[in-house]
């Protein structure tokens, strides 16, 4: 086997080839952990490389592949992003204040990923605390786009997007509290489900906005994230949250058969401020699905304009109350000789949260405090249920809905971080599925400039089924999903 040629694979393929015994998982995992050696200082995608952890457990899955026992991730090399604990390895959000935060215990994401035979080579860089659209506020440093070194990949999953789109990976996980899946997937050429808010347990996902935050899959495929998406499901009785919903065969009920499928497309989406390059890329892969037999419906989201508002409201406010822990006192970064009570509280935070955390939990603050409270927070969650409702009402003429994941490509460092409104424009397609709690999926659409841009597919409650089905019709009628980086600039 020449190394190289499973970097760019998918999970079905490697697991196929699992099975045949045509590579071994001792083989997969350090052929990958090559990639990240030589890769990673021009991307600076992973933040830590468990090699000895994995190779370990590769040799173990090696032995259970031999025995005949497989399970869905049998063998296969993962990356998690660094906001999910792992017992016994650094979880540093992308901040300061968790930089030497080791957990006592495994995520339910990890711990159910593990269980089903999956090898974690390390954890992935990220925006701070998961805020952010471009990766420019870790703590660790910028991600480079492994499309162009120059632009950003996108967040706050930014280092898992890039690892995977570098063949750092097959496989790894990432959180979507307003778009930072679905947003860096379109930014690097994959395919990120975002899951229905509850799906997937929360325990162990360092918080940043609790009735937002969803944790999903990033892959090549929408095949790919069907088989991830069964094995991290579930519920947790950890997890309040988490939904008594029975988890299916996501991969094993795939269907390319979408005849009749009603895709709506919102007209408030496809206004005149859509760009019309990514206009055309999107109607291009709509028109794919037509052809398979897809209606198109124009429908209406009429609230959509109050999103970004909206989340920036509730984001910020939970984030205020979720944060309020690292106080410097029971873990995380610690100032150096604190005068008294006051002191350590107002260095530890001020020196251990960078400037966008620091404007969040202000920005939260302020609109819980007492006298504003129902001005801005009761305000945006009635907002939020407007919005959701508008979804319902789609939901009763459409069985998904279409429309852009980000509203251009992958950006240049440093353009829009002077300017956060710049910058929380970013995800105007994908806040208003969280508001909402629906499943969101973003898949390859084609290239603008030759840089990737995706499709956004978004679901009814606990429907990831069709949107799976709908992405992987359109990924066997085109072949975006198989373009890979040439990586230029890399040592490899
Ligand atoms: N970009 C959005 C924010 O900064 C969403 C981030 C996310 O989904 N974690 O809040």
């Amino acid at each position: 086997m020449a190394e190289d040629s499973v970097l760019g694979m998918s999970v079905s393929a490697l697991q196929m080839m699992l099975r045949k015994r045509s590579v071994s998982s001792v083989e997969l995992t350090e052929a990958f952990i090559g990639r990240i050696a030589a890769a990673n200082e021009s991307l600076n995608a992973v933040v830590t490389v468990c090699a000895e952890q994995a190779l370990e457990q590769a040799q173990e899955a090696d032995a259970a592949l031999g025995r005949g026992e497989y399970r869905s991730l049998t063998g296969m090399p993962i990356l998690h992003k660094d906001i999910f604990c792992t017992r016994g390895v650094r979880t540093t959000c992308g901040s300061k204040m968790l930089e030497d935060f080791v957990p006592a215990y495994d995520a339910t994401v990890v711990t159910k990923m593990k269980a089903e035979g999956a090898i974690m080579l390390g954890k992935c860089n990220m925006d701070e605390f998961a805020m952010g659209s471009s990766n420019e506020t870790s703590y660790f440093g910028t991600v480079k786009n492994p499309w162009n070194l120059d632009c950003v990949p996108g967040g706050s999953s930014g280092g898992s997007a890039a690892a995977i789109a570098a063949g750092m990976a097959p496989l790894v996980t990432g959180t979507d509290t307003g778009g930072s899946i679905r947003q860096p997937a379109s930014l690097c050429g994959l395919t990120g489900l975002k899951p229905t808010y509850g799906r997937v347990s929360r325990l162990g996902i360092i918080a940043f906005a609790s009735s937002l935050d969803q944790a999903g899959p990033m892959a090549h495929t929408a095949e790919d994230c069907a088989i991830a998406l069964t094995a991290m499901s579930g519920i947790d009785p950890g997890d309040s949250t988490s939904a008594d919903i029975p988890v299916s065969d996501f991969h094993g009920a795939l269907d390319t058969q979408i005849d009749g499928l009603r895709i709506g497309l919102p007209r408030e989406y496809f206004n005149d401020s859509l760009d019309n390059a990514v206009r055309e890329r999107v109607m291009a892969a709509l028109a794919e699905l037509e052809k398979a037999g897809a209606v198109l419906v124009d429908i209406d989201l009429p609230h959509s304009h109050y999103a970004i508002a909206t989340y920036y409201v509730i984001a910020p406010a939970e984030a205020s109350a979720n944060l309020a822990r690292y106080d410097g006192v029971r873990f995380g970064y610690r100032c150096e000789a604190p005068q008294d009570l006051e002191d350590l509280y107002r260095r530890s935070r001020s020196e251990g949260f960078g400037e966008e955390v620091q404007r969040r939990i202000l920005v939260g603050t302020y609109a819980l405090s007492a006298g504003f409270y129902d001005a801005y927070f009761n305000k945006a969650q009635q907002v939020r249920r407007i919005i959701t409702e508008d979804f319902h009402h789609a939901f009763e003429q459409v069985d998904i809905i279409a429309g852009p994941s980000a509203p251009g490509v992958a950006f240049p460092f440093g353009t829009k971080q002077t300017d956060p409104v710049a910058m929380y424009m970013e995800d105007i397609y994908t806040l208003a599925v969280n508001l909402a709690g629906l499943p969101g999926l973003s898949a390859p659409a084609g290239f603008i400039d030759g840089m990737p841009i995706g499709i956004q597919l978004i679901g009814k409650p606990f429907d990831e089924q069709t949107i799976l089905n709908t992405a992987h019709r359109l990924q066997t009628d085109t072949d975006f999903h198989m373009a890979r980086p040439t990586l230029q600039g890399l040592a490899s």
